[in-house]
């Protein structure tokens, strides 16, 4: 965990599975991270490592087969929060220990995520306006719905939407322009933390660049907290302050984006960023990691990498390596490291 007296949110231990009809597998294997206030956390790996499933669980989004089986997730709560259907007293809070009628107050209000496409993630037959209405009155029933369209307005202007088109459907939209709706409707109520699983996934690279600068300047203009989760670590390097590198189920690496750019530590992490195009040395050959994630309904016994890693010792064929600090503010899971 990066320690910081300022944590808005804490993960402890926290592990979720998915039953198959295989078997069980880990979607997230007791993982601990703290995420400051104001800050950035990146979260990357390779596609099934668990991103989504760990940003899902924070908002007890986990859909089934999948369930949270152990851990807590404590988050800051600076205003007693009051709803017809819940009352949650400032101060630290464990999420998993809430009912659901106080997680709906805590979704959207404290919490929010922008979903990958979010052409399933918008109602094909609701206007961008009723969107903004249903999410405004879920907090606020005695809202108006000129008053929620006024302010859904201000938000589309914000967002560089021109505020007319609140009449107009999900699909009379680009694909930009409906991922700046998500993300309106994400910050629709001020959030302190905002979860953005893959934002820029299903757009080009243009309107990719674009989206991110608007994230990045919404995060200081709302003072929001972020998790960023995403496979694509060039866009990392520019937005997170932190990030934490995830293989099967697990975090190898959590380090500041400088340090872990300048001298990745884990191997995986150190192979994921040598497949990381260079546009200043487009010469350069890009490497890849040989092999494939293993399965995780029968998980590899000691370190998962084991098999693909160049460094591997039989230590690591037995043992799990544990999450520590091996440099200040680093935190890197592997053998290489741990002393005896
Ligand atoms: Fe490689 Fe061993 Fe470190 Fe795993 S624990 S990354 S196999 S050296």
């Amino acid at each position: 965990m990066l320690e910081s007296e300022n944590n808005l949110l804490e993960i402890r231990d926290l592990s979720v599975e998915y039953k198959t009809r295989r078997g069980v597998a880990k979607g997230v294997d007791a993982i601990s991270l703290n995420v400051p206030e104001n800050k950035t956390l990146g979260v990357a790996g390779e596609s099934g490592c668990g991103k989504s499933t760990l940003g899902r669980a924070i908002m007890r989004l986990v859909a089934y087969p999948g369930r949270i089986i152990s851990g807590d997730i404590i988050f800051n709560i600076e205003e007693d929060i009051v709803t017809s259907n819940a009352t949650i007293k400032r101060g630290q809070v464990n999420l998993l220990k809430l009912n659901e009628k106080e997680m709906r107050a805590i979704r959207g209000k404290e919490i929010s995520y922008i979903f990958q496409d979010p052409m399933t993630s918008l109602n094909p037959m609701a206007t961008v306006g009723t969107h903004f209405i249903e999410i405004m009155k879920a907090h606020d029933p005695t809202i108006e719905d000129e008053k929620a369209i006024d302010r859904a307005k201000k938000i589309l202007i914000g967002l560089g939407i021109n505020p007319e088109r609140v009449t107009d459907y999900p699909h009379q939209f680009s694909g930009g322009m409906r991922q700046r709706v998500m993300i309106g409707l994400a910050l629709a109520l001020k959030p302190k933390l905002l979860i953005a699983d893959e934002p820029t996934t299903s757009l080009d690279v243009i309107v990719e660049a674009q989206i991110l600068e608007e994230i990045a300047a919404l995060k200081d203009k709302f003072n929001l907290t972020m998790i960023l989760i995403t496979h694509n670590l060039g866009v990392l390097a520019q937005t997170a302050d932190n990030i934490a590198i995830m293989y099967t189920s697990r975090v190898v690496e959590l380090s500041p984006t400088l340090d872990l750019f300048e001298k990745p530590l884990h191997p995986y992490a150190q192979a994921l960023l040598q497949s990381v195009p260079d546009v200043t040395h487009p010469e350069k050959q890009l490497a890849w990691i040989p092999g494939a994630p293993p399965d995780l309904v029968n998980p590899l016994p000691g370190c998962m990498y084991h098999p693909r890693c160049p460094h591997a010792m039989d230590i690591c064929t037995q043992i799990v390596p544990p999450l520590v600090e091996v440099e200040p503010g680093r935190l890197v899971a592997c053998h290489l490291y741990l002393e005896g």
